[in-house]
């Protein structure tokens, strides 16, 4: 009897343990807005939704391994779904210094099993936002090519420069000591032409300041990419498989193809690269020099169908001048400058690169002989090797292209005195310039 009434009771125990576990809640966290930044006493909202209502929430924000309580809810709440408007940041809180933080909520339910839940935003501290002031000057620009702008940040920004469309320049302090920044810029030639270029100032992924640089695009002068049919041989596969894939085997059209697609590809990631390989300063004084007697048989920007017994195999864009003289032509600096490479490059075959500060490079392409090291300083005009037909080349000629912060653009205006003038040396000061 006593025995079944022990049974009765435990029988009882873990069913009302049950109903009890059964029953309790788990808060549901929720910060409505989107919270990437605090500053001063940036506004935070937090939902809470729990059926026995919440017996205590509170907010911290952790930064450099301490924990600061921000907000607290002063006594427990029956409501089952409560919203809580608070502010955080360096006005209540004047531990936190610029940058990274977590801002961390945690709410308790309020029955038996005080069950909680934690939610957790990565937010950056920002205790000035940036503003951004660019020059008022007209910016005229061509698709392809490049241009100079002035501007002032004041406040906090871990990085500054401009963004056109989906890429990046940096941002230099002006030269000579004088106030505010620079950033030379391209607009790429496959940028769309209603993408307007911007000065930013960024605070962390996805909070830029931004400012839009007044650009008039003359219509009549812009450039007219031009489109060719390149007719490839058999020959032209042979020599360029046999040299750039020697231990491949398969169809050598497809192989050819890779090469031209793929390598290309790559290669011209590395050569992008190199855009970390800059000086912080201007190494030429003069307007870029084209190779002397040369004949351009390809220019910039030329869309080329590629062609195999009738048949359009491949598509790519030739980023470059190629520029034939005679063979084995002494290839010349086309200014001032430091080698940033000098070696193999795939399709580039032998290929040099040269910085010229700010981001600025020049490239020589197919090279029979490199005279030169990485490192080495070079005069404008100075002969750095030997024109040839290495790499993705059918006959000897020199592949010259530009690079401005890793986008490749159209040297033509760099060898132009008066447009170096116009855009660079009227904005910044560049020693020594003489047109
Ligand atoms: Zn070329």
């Amino acid at each position: 009897m006593r025995k079944s009434l022990v049974v009765v009771v435990l029988l009882v125990i873990v069913v009302l343990i049950a109903i009890v576990i059964v029953r309790s809640a788990t808060p549901a966290l929720d910060l409505p807005t989107q919270i990437s930044t605090l500053g001063q006493a940036t506004p935070l909202t937090v939902h809470v939704a729990d059926k026995h209502g919440v017996h205590s929430a509170s907010a911290t924000v952790e930064q450099n391994g301490a924990s600061y309580l921000v907000w607290q809810m002063t006594q427990p709440s029956h409501a089952i779904e409560t919203t809580w408007n608070f502010t955080a940041g360096v006005k209540t809180t004047p531990q936190l210094k610029n940058g990274k933080a977590k801002l961390i909520i945690e709410a308790t339910s309020n029955d038996l099993l005080c069950r909680s839940a934690r939610l957790e935003r990565d937010v950056t501290v920002v205790i000035q936002p940036p503003t951004v002031s660019v020059d008022s000057e007209q910016h005229y620009l061509y698709i392809g090519m490049a241009d100079l702008v002035t501007f002032s940040v004041s406040g906090d920004y871990t990085a500054a420069g401009v963004h056109v469309g989906d890429e990046s320049f940096r941002a230099w302090p002006m030269p000579a000591g004088k106030a505010g920044m620079f950033s030379l810029y391209a607009f790429a030639w496959n940028m769309p032409q209603s993408t307007i270029p911007v000065v930013f100032a960024s605070i962390g992924v996805g909070n830029d300041v931004t400012s839009p640089i007044t650009v008039i695009f003359p219509k009549k002068e812009q450039p007219h990419y031009t489109v060719h049919q390149f007719d490839v041989s058999d020959a032209f596969i042979q020599k360029v498989v046999g040299e750039l894939d020697p231990n491949g085997s398969g169809d050598p059209v497809a192989r050819f193809v890779k090469i031209n697609s793929e390598m290309r590809k790559a290669n011209n990631k590395t050569l992008s690269d190199l855009r970390f390989k800059t000086a912080d300063h201007f190494l030429f004084s003069r307007p870029f020099q084209r190779q002397p007697h040369s004949q351009a048989e390809s220019n910039f920007a030329d869309l080329r169908h590629y062609i195999y017994h009738g048949k359009e195999i491949d598509q790519q864009v030739h980023l470059g001048y190629d520029l034939a003289a005679t063979q084995h032509v002494g290839v010349q600096a086309s200014n001032d400058g430091r080698v940033v490479w000098a070696g193999a490059l795939g399709i580039y075959g032998n290929c040099i690169v040269v910085d010229h500060g700010y981001g600025l490079q020049t490239i020589y392409g197919h090279l029979s002989r490199i005279d030169v090291h990485e490192g080495d300083m070079v005069k404008q005009g100075q002969v750095m090797g030997l024109s040839g037909m290495t790499g993705m080349a059918g006959g000897d000629h020199i592949h010259f292209a530009m690079q401005l912060d890793g986008v490749q653009i159209d040297p033509k205006e760099w060898w132009d005195p008066h447009w170096i003038k116009d855009h660079i040396v009227k904005r910044v000061e560049l020693p020594g310039f003489q047109p």
